[in-house]
């Protein structure tokens, strides 16, 4: 499969690892929008959170949530963060493979679409 977020996950295409374990990756976004942006996926390919929700990708979505605390403790986020998805084109998703932008680093703005 064609997808750019895979070939992250495969090392095909580099990336600044954050975190790693059994079924999620997270990344430096290579475009940031906040002192700390970081993506984080599931590594089970999914489209986007529009994808029915049961299985295994309950549980891959679900391993994702278990991640973000401890990779926000790791990037010192203590202050609090903001977790978005984007889905299809009026969230403006340009990746199709789903991923949760973890933002944070500073007080965000309270509007703020990514
Ligand atoms: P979205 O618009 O919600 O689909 O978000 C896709 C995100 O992927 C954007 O914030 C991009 O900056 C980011 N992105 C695209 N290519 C890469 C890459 N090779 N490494 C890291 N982040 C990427
Ligand atoms: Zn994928």
């Amino acid at each position: 499969m064609d997808c750019l977020f895979c070939k992250i996950i495969k090392g095909e295409i580099p990336s600044k690892c954050v975190y790693e374990d059994e079924k999620v990756y997270a990344f430096h976004d290579i475009n940031p929008q906040a002192p700390v942006h970081v993506l984080v996926i599931p590594k089970r390919h999914l489209g986007s959170a529009d994808e029915v929700c049961e299985g295994e990708n309950a549980a891959a979505v679900s391993a994702v949530f278990c991640a973000i605390p401890k990779i926000a403790e790791k990037l010192e986020l203590g202050d609090g963060y903001r977790v978005i998805t984007n889905v299809g084109e009026n969230g403006c998703q340009s990746v199709k493979h789903l991923h949760f932008h973890l933002l944070g680093g500073a007080k965000l703005p309270e509007n703020m679409g990514i």
